[in-house]
């Protein structure tokens, strides 16, 4: 179901990769690449593609999340048993972002925009090539 754009509003399913937890999201926002060096640990991977919900359009469905405070106010959530990341949630904002790679069908959303470029790896040169580059957040 890949159509391009980064809203989509239909429910989508997701889990971690051993299965324990399942989520559902709808009435997705926005989805982007980001290139922060906390994400970069956090996932082990050199960029991670989120989308963006409302608080209320993120449901876990199976499994108890475990939870980490990377920053004041910011909790992340992932598997206590596997350990795939799955949700970060930012107290102040009304939006949560979700792994995208943790969908069951990825393709089905695209990324539209990349954040935090400054901090981007040489390697991602490529990546998502031709989207609007922002060096930190992007200004709504
Ligand atoms: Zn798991
Ligand atoms: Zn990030």
């Amino acid at each position: 179901m890949s159509n391009g754009r980064a809203t989509h509003d239909s429910p989508l399913t997701g889990g971690c990769l051993c299965g324990h937890l399942r989520y559902r999201v709808r009435h997705i926002q926005s989805a982007y690449w980001c290139h922060c060096t906390m994400c970069r640990r956090a996932s082990g991977s050199a960029a991670l593609p989120w989308l963006t919900v409302a608080r209320a359009d993120f449901e876990v469905t199976a499994g108890t999340p475990a939870r980490f405070s990377s920053s004041p106010g910011v909790t992340r959530l992932f598997c206590g048993q596997c350990g795939s990341p799955i949700l970060f949630d930012m107290a102040q904002e009304a939006g949560v972002d979700v792994t995208l790679g943790t969908l069951d069908d990825p393709d089905a959303v695209a990324p539209t925009h990349h954040i935090w470029t400054q901090s981007a790896l040489k390697m991602t040169a490529g990546l998502g090539a031709g989207l609007p580059r922002h060096e930190a957040e992007r200004e709504e």
